[in-house]
Order: structure tokens, then C-alpha cells, then sequence
């Protein structure tokens, strides 16, 4: 729960220096030791060594702003952006510090303070527009689609032409997704079955709705197969996760009042998510909008029914396919799904029931591939230090296919192949899933 800083004040005595905004909650401040123990799962801080680019030093700078110690200087700033927001040392820190709500207020803060001194970033603006509306990434992802069948890529790329203005525009060039052709969602997918095993409903997403289109499609498949009536609500939008994580809850409880409403009256018994980040965004509706008269309790019925995909079919006892196809199958831990929602072996478990398939670990499958957000595009750099450490693990592997719930996570794997000479297939484990399903060759 956020405070004033007014009431932060009155309860700790300290000075106020940005009244009127919300400051992270001191408790969760204090309940940090300072042991160190999330150090070492910490990669901005295992890239650098430097103690404010660690959970502790960045807890410490949270709790001088807090205390009107320290201003919100650049140094201050830069050393939040810096954080990948990967959650690991949520994992690691024995005292259950919540490190993710601590950051994602002092974001808050950061915007807030901003604008009071007239300042936007142009992150921000350029963020809350994209996302405001699904018709603009849609847009997006028309023209792209247009840019990539016409042949205009391959020139762009091949003739080095973005070069002339930027390495970096060059280097991201190759970042940008094939774009899979739009296939519009049923409202309703009714279930031949006689027995339906219940309603669900399917969130289609913003960036996963753009360019992963093909996933949102098998995830309703694979539902309907095994048995449910599927929904999925026409002109859904953006969760609220990308405004929420940079500090923009004004913009964030907009976005997720909008998505409630398009469930509750459907009244379903699970909301399924294929997309990580996503999911554990949705998973704290109840703590988002826990102060709004009016949508507090549609937001716990909300948050108590959402499930990931992997974790919904394990859960449920999915339908084991009976295609034997020999392949080798590896898993990328999605920061969000095994961090943010402790979902770890369902993805493994939907693996390991496919006929065929030999699964096998990768080391370090649970560390950050630089992907977070747009962390890969804004620290380019480091974001590549990331994710060359993930293709040194993910080549001894030997795997035919690595398997990730996560859009982001997808993009940068894909990347990963262009920029280190791999081949390896990148799919979402519903969508392979769904393959052995429907008995398909190509997954
Ligand atoms: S965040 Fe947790 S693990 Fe890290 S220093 Fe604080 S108490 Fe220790
Ligand atoms: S969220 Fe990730 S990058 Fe940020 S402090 Fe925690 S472990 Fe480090």
C-alpha cells in the first residue's frame, strides 16, 4: 500500500520534501536488512559490482528520498532505470522485501515529481501513447507486416543504409518481429464437447495481440480442446503493465478498470494469460485499485481468476497429445512467470508430456535475457551482455526449439539468433503444445 508523503512524515518524523506525491511504503523499506543476500542474483549489479546498480543500494536510495535526504537527481533516476525489474532478488531476499512495489512507486514518484517541474520524460509520452490505444500498435503492425512482405527489409538490412545514421538504428533493425498474419478473434468459441468443463476467458493483449497474434489463436485452441467455452472480448487494450511499470498508475488504473469490465459482466471462472509480464501485473489488480470505491472488489474477483496459460493447464490435468515427434526442447524462465508468479515447472511439465520430446535443462534458466520491457532498446549494451550469457548456455543445450511464455522474452531470443548465429526455434509452450495437437510438422 502506498502513502502520502504527508502521512510517511507523520509516522517516521522525517522531512518533506515532494508532498502531495506517493512514496513507496516505508515499511517494506525498513524490512530490508541490508544482508546482501539478493546480490548475487542481481544482473545489473554482477555486470558492474557497483553497489547503487544492487537491490540494497537502490532500497537505500529509495529510503533517502523517503527520509528528504536525498533530491531525485539524475544519479538517482538512472540507477532505478537501470534496474531490469527481473524480480530475482524478490527470490532471493530472505526478509521477503517486495522489491517490485518499492520500485514501481518510485517510479511513480519520479513522474509525479517530474511533472510537477513541467518535465515529461519522452519515454513516458511516447509509452502512454503507443499504448492508450490498441489501434495504434495495430497500426504498427500492419505497416510493418506491409514492410516485411514487400522485400523492403531484407534491402534495408542487407544494403546497411540505417548504418549511415546510427549503429545502434542498424543493430535494432533486426530486433523488429516477423509480424504473422492478423486472424480475428470469435467472440464466442462454443465447445462441441457435450461436457463443458467450464467458461473461460481469453486476454488477448496489446503487444501479444499485435505481433504474437498466432499464440493469442492457439491458446483459444487449446482451451476448446481441452474442453472449455473460450470468450474473448472485442477491443481489448493494453493492461496497464507497461504505464504501471514506469510509473504511470493514474494511466495503469485506467487501463485496468477498462479490462475488468470486459470480464466481469461475462462472468467467467478463470481470465487465462499467455503473455508473463502481463499476467503477474493483472495477478495485483487487487493492490492497484484497492482504494477505488467502485472497482476494489471487482478487482480482487478479477485478480483471484487470472492464470497463466501453463499454469491453468496443469492445474486443470490438460489432455496429453498422442503425436510422437523427436525433437529437443530447452526452457527460458520468463523474469515474471518464475519471479514475479513463482510459475516454474507448469511450463516444464506441459514439455515433458509431449510425445517424443526430449527435455533438456539449460543452466541458469531463470537469469534475465536483457529483454525487460524495452530494456533493450533504451541499454542496448547491457541488455547484449544478457543475452550473449543466455545463448552461451542456451548453444550447449544442442536443443532443436527453446520454449518461453513471454513476448518480450521472444523478441530478444529471436534476436539472439540473428546476432550469434543460432537457429534455434522460439515458441511459446502452448503454441507447441497446440502443434502436437493438431498433429503438425512444423511447430
Ligand atoms: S533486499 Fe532482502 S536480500 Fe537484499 S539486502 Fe535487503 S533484506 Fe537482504
Ligand atoms: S529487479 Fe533485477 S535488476 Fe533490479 S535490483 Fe532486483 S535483481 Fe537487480
Amino acid at each position: 500500500m502506498t502513502h502520502t508523503h504527508q502521512e510517511t512524515k507523520n509516522s517516521t518524523n522525517k522531512s518533506t520534501l515532494f508532498s502531495k506525491i506517493p512514496v513507496p511504503d516505508y515499511e517494506q523499506i525498513l524490512n530490508c536488512m541490508h544482508c546482501g543476500m539478493c546480490l548475487p542474483s542481481c544482473p545489473t549489479y554482477e555486470m558492474t559490482g557497483l553497489e547503487k546498480y544492487s537491490p540494497r543500494g537502490r532500497i537505500r536510495m529509495i529510503k533517502a528520498v523517503a527520509d528528504g535526504e536525498l533530491s531525485i537527481t539524475e544519479n538517482y533516476i538512472e540507477s532505478l532505470d537501470f534496474c531490469l525489474d527481473c524480480q530475482a532478488c524478490v527470490t532471493a531476499c530472505p526478509a521477503g522485501v517486495e522489491y517490485g512495489k518499492l520500485v514501481e512507486a518510485a517510479h511513480n514518484q519520479i513522474s509525479e515529481h517530474q511533472k510537477q517541474n513541467g518535465k515529461n520524460s519522452f519515454k513516458t509520452l511516447i509509452l502512454n501513447k503507443l499504448f492508450e490505444k490498441q489501434s495504434r500498435l495495430l497500426s504498427i503492425a500492419f505497416f510493418l507486416k506491409l514492410y516485411q512482405k514487400s522485400g523492403l527489409e531484407f534491402l534495408v538490412q542487407k544494403s546497411k543504409i540505417l548504418f549511415l545514421i546510427s549503429k545502434k538504428l542498424h543493430n535494432l533493425s533486426f530486433m523488429v518481429p516477423k509480424v504473422p498474419e492478423y486472424k480475428k478473434y470469435e467472440f464466442y468459441t462454443k465447445n462441441q464437447q457435450s461436457t463443458l468443463k467450464g467458461k473461460v476467458g481469453v486476454i488477448t493483449g496489446c503487444v501479444q495481440d499485435a505481433f504474437f497474434n498466432n499464440v493469442n489463436h492457439d491458446t483459444i485452441e487449446v482451451l476448446a480442446y481441452n474442453g472449455y467455452e473460450v470468450i474473448t472480448p472485442k477491443s481489448q487494450q493494453c493492461c496497464g503493465s507497461v504505464s504501471g511499470h514506469n510509473g504511470e498508475l493514474d494511466s495503469a488504473r485506467h487501463q485496468a478498470k477498462k479490462i475488468i469490465d470486459q470480464f466481469y459482466t461475462e462472468n467467467v471462472d478463470n481470465i487465462i494469460i499467455n503473455s508473463a509480464g502481463c499476467g503477474s501485473y493483472m495477478k495485483e489488480y487487487h493492490t492497484l485499485l484497492e482504494d477505488d470505491p467502485i472497482y476494489a472488489e471487482k478487482a480482487i474477483w478479477f485478480s483471484d481468476r487470472v492464470k497463466d496459460i501453463s499454469e491453468f493447464l496443469v492445474d486443470q490435468g490438460f489432455i496429453k497429445p498422442v503425436l510422437n515427434r523427436k525433437m529437443i526442447v530447452t526452457y527460458h524462465e520468463p523474469c515474471h512467470l518464475v519471479h514475479g508468479q513463482k510459475i516454474s515447472k507448469q511450463p516444464r511439465e506441459i514439455i515433458e508430456a509431449l510425445p517424443g520430446v526430449e527435455f533438456i535443462e539449460m543452466e541458469e534458466s531463470d537469469w534475465c535475457c536483457g529483454s525487460a520491457g524495452i530494456y533493450n532498446i533504451t541499454h542496448y549494451d547491457h541488455s547484449m551482455i544478457l543475452l550473449e550469457r543466455k545463448f552461451d548456455k542456451l548453444k550447449k543445450t544442442k536443443a532443436d526449439y527453446v520454449v518461453s511464455g513471454n513476448p518480450g522474452c521472444m523478441i530478444q531470443l529471436a534476436y539472439g539468433n540473428h546476432k550469434f548465429n543460432s537457429d534455434f526455434k522460439i515458441l511459446h509452450p502452448v503454441s507447441l503444445l497446440n502443434n502436437f495437437y493438431k498433429g503438425g510438422e512444423d511447430a
